[in-house]
C-alpha cells in the first residue's frame, strides 16, 4: 500500500514526522510520502525514522498556489530542497501565512471569539508552517470547541468573514519551479469543493503544458463523478493518476492508506525526479 499525501507537525498535522512514520508502519503501508504545506522541514526526521523502521519514504511538499483568489494545492515529489527559486517561493508563502494567521485571529478576537495571537502561536511548532488548523487547536485547548472540524464549521471555513488569504504563487509558476528543482508536480485533490469551486479544466491544461506530471484522482473529497471526470482528464492529458489519504493525524477523519497509489505510478514518479531520492530501507 502506497500513500503519497500526508502531513506532520512540520505544518498542520498533529504528529511529529517520526510518529507519522510509525503510524504508517502500524497501518501496513509499504511507502509513504510526507507532503507538509510549504515546507521540507520534516524530511530529515522522517527519513531517519523510515530507515529505522523499514518504511519507504518519498520526500514531498504540498505547495500552496492561487490564481484569481482561487486556491490550488500542488504536490511536489522529490524536488531538490535547496533549489533557490523553490526556497524563495516556500519562504514567502510561510511568512505570509504567519501574518495572515495573526490577521484572522485579530478579526476573530475583535468580534468576541475567545482566542488570541499568543494562544494560536503556541500551537505552532518552532519553524513549522502555520495554518488555520492551529487556530482550531487553540480553540480546542481553551475548551471552546471539541475538535478542529467544529472550529472550521463555526469560524474558519473558506466562506467565513474572518478568512484572510495569504501569498501563494500562480499554479503554472509553481509547476515550473517544482520542475526546475527536479521535482514531480501533481495537482492535489483538484475537485475539493471550496468557496470558489473546483480547479478548472483550462487551468489543469495550462499546468500540463508547463510540465505537470499527474492528478490526485482518488481522495476523500472526490465523489464518483469527480473520479470519473479526473480519470478521463488524466487520460486525455497523459497525466499520472495517484490516490492518497491527506492524513493530518488526529485532527481529521482521514485514515492512512484510505486511498492509495499503484507501485507503477510511484516508479514513474521516481523516474521523472532528479531533485531528491526516495529513502529506501
Ligand atoms: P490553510 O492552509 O491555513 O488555508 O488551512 C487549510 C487546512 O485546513 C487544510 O490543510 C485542511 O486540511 C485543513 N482543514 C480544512 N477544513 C478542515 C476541517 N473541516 N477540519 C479540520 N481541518 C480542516
Ligand atoms: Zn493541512
Ligand atoms: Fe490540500
Ligand atoms: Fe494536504
Amino acid at each position: 500500500m502506497i500513500d503519497l499525501h500526508t502531513h506532520s507537525s512540520a505544518s498542520d498535522g498533529t504528529q511529529p514526522p517520526a510518529a507519522l512514520v510509525a503510524a504508517a508502519v502500524a497501518a501496513g503501508l509499504d511507502a509513504l510520502a510526507l507532503t507538509d504545506h510549504d515546507t521540507t522541514r520534516g524530511w530529515d526526521e522522517a527519513a531517519r525514522a523510515a530507515r529505522r523502521t523499514g518504511m519507504t519514504l518519498v520526500p514531498g511538499i504540498e505547495v500552496s498556489c492561487a490564481r484569481d483568489h482561487r486556491s490550488v494545492h500542488l504536490l511536489a515529489y522529490l524536488p531538490d530542497p535547496q533549489h533557490p527559486d523553490l526556497l524563495a517561493e516556500l519562504g514567502e508563502a510561510r511568512a505570509s501565512r504567519a501574518t495572515r494567521l495573526d490577521a484572522m485571529v485579530e478579526r476573530m478576537e475583535a468580534d468576541g471569539v475567545p482566542v488570541s495571537v499568543d494562544a494560536v502561536r503556541a500551537e505552532v511548532e518552532d519553524g513549522a508552517t502555520p495554518g488555520r488548523p492551529h487556530i482550531a487547536d487553540a480553540l480546542v485547548r481553551a475548551g471552546v470547541v471539541e475538535h478542529r472540524d467544529e472550529a472550521f464549521d463555526r469560524w474558519l471555513g473558506d466562506a467565513s468573514p474572518y478568512y484572510v488569504a495569504h501569498y501563494a504563487p500562480d499554479p503554472v509558476r509553481a509547476v515550473e519551479v517544482v520542475r526546475a528543482a527536479g521535482g514531480v508536480p501533481v495537482v492535489a485533490h483538484p475537485h475539493s469543493r471550496t468557496r470558489t469551486g473546483v480547479v478548472a479544466v483550462e487551468l489543469i491544461e495550462e499546468m500540463a503544458a508547463a510540465g505537470l506530471a499527474g492528478l490526485e484522482v482518488y481522495h476523500r473529497d472526490h465523489d464518483e463523478r469527480a473520479v470519473h471526470e479526473l480519470t478521463d482528464l488524466a487520460g486525455a492529458l497523459d497525466l499520472l493518476v495517484t490516490g492518497s489519504s491527506d492524513y493530518h493525524g488526529e485532527g481529521k477523519l482521514n485514515r492512512l492508506g484510505e486511498y492509495t497509489t499503484t507501485p507503477e505510478v510511484l516508479a514513474a514518479i521516481e523516474d521523472l525526479a532528479t531533485g531528491t531520492r526516495v529513502v529506501r530501507p
